[in-house]
């Protein structure tokens, strides 16, 4: 197992990190069809650091056609956005028109319901036809903080498998694990991360701070992938609950392996990380805690408030930010947030404090606030 890190300013320096790899044919049959899967969480170009650039996946695309593949391209962003719009937004709207490959919208299309053998949370999940119509898949994420994940790399994009509303259960169910079943059931063969832009902060994934990086980092192992790119963030990987589940699951390593091309410890940033050790904690006791939400009352009887604690902390609003969109108050799992005339109120009681909110507003008005 190997990875790649190449400098690079334009889409079409994967080559150089293919080259290091063995070439686009290692990693695709004549005749398979292959879904690359981007990252287009969010309407914003990829020069936020926030996407995917779509001329990186193109080049991708025509890297698998010139080794006898056929791609598909395929996305559902963060729920509940809608697709049609960020597609636009990020720069995929025109993409099979601009770059002649398919770009299958999952939350348009078909969708079935898989069993998962190898899940520790998830027994079953709904994923796009098309996922199960591919023989294999190539995943381009961007390199990029996370509210709740601490990072969002190659093992945390394929949650864009599962469309629209259906990634909720994902988080219900346990977010770090969730993330780790998925990659059981669809394998990468080949990650290439977009980190000619990063991103940064406290409100990765949407609304942190681009970093330009000028890299690309390819390799034929997810988790592999995943650890340098923490690395070149400054971040021990085996700190990043679902990459040290990974690897305890057996996906592959956090350290050990070859790295070719730049060394990450010359090209590396010091990245501004989440306060991920809190959140860690939360991550843990989140299920707890919705438990906790749903059955208060009784709990509060036989616990009292105390026994179970909630994150310190609450949802801030920067009002003057805030164009009353509504669609924080949409992402809200647990109804906490109402519109209150153009502005979402935020009733503190009932606020389980997931972040989900800051995730999606487009404007960056929502943000975790101390007491
Ligand atoms: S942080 Fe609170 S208000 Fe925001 S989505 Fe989560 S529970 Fe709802
Ligand atoms: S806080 Fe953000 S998501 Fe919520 S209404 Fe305002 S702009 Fe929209």
């Amino acid at each position: 197992m190997t990875v790649a890190v190449v400098r690079a300013e334009k889409a079409e320096d994967v080559a150089k990190a293919l080259e290091l790899l063995g070439g686009m044919g290692r990693f695709v049959k004549n005749g398979e069809r292959i879904l690359v899967k981007p990252n287009v969480c969010a309407a914003k170009p990829s020069s936020t650091g926030t996407v995917t650039d779509p001329e990186l996946v193109a080049e991708i695309c025509l890297m698998v056609k010139e080794a006898g593949g056929e791609p598909v391209v395929g996305e559902s962003p963060i729920h509940p956005f809608r697709s049609a719009r960020v597609f636009r937004k990020a720069g995929y709207g025109d993409f099979q028109k601009r770059f002649g490959f398919p770009l299958v919208d999952f939350d348009a299309s078909d969708s079935v319901v898989v069993k998962v053998p190898r899940g520790k949370v998830l027994r079953e999940v709904r994923v796009a036809r098309t996922v199960l119509e591919c023989q294999g898949l190539i995943n381009v994420p961007v390199l990029k903080t996370h509210l709740q994940t601490i990072v969002t790399l190659g093992l945390k994009n394929l949650k864009g498998l599962v469309p629209g509303e259906d990634k909720v259960h994902v988080h219900v169910r346990g977010l770090d694990e969730g993330i780790v079943d998925l990659n059981t059931l669809f394998p990468s063969r080949l990650v290439v991360v977009d980190a000619m832009v990063g991103m940064e902060g406290e409100l990765g994934p949407t609304n942190g701070r681009p970093v330009g990086m000028g890299l690309l980092v390819a390799g034929d192992n997810v988790v592999e992938v995943d650890a340098t790119c923490c690395r070149l963030m400054g971040l021990d990987p085996r700190r990043v609950p679902h990459i040290r589940k990974a690897e305890e699951r057996g996906l592959g390593r956090t350290q050990g392996f070859q790295i070719l091309g730049e060394n990450p410890e010359e090209v590396k940033r010091e990245f501004d990380l989440p306060d991920h050790p809190e959140l860690n904690k939360f991550m843990i006791t989140s299920v707890l805690l919705r438990l906790y939400h749903y059955a208060r009352k009784p709990l509060d009887l036989f616990l009292g408030r105390e026994r179970v604690q909630r994150p310190e902390g609450k949802v801030g609003l920067k009002e003057d930010s805030c164009d009353g969109c509504t669609l924080c108050v949409s992402s809200c799992p647990v109804g906490a947030m109402t519109m209150e005339g153009k502005k979402p109120r935020i009733d503190e009681n009932s606020c389980i404090l997931c972040l989900c909110c800051a995730e999606v507003c487009p404007r960056g008005a929502l943000y975790r606030a101390r007491k």
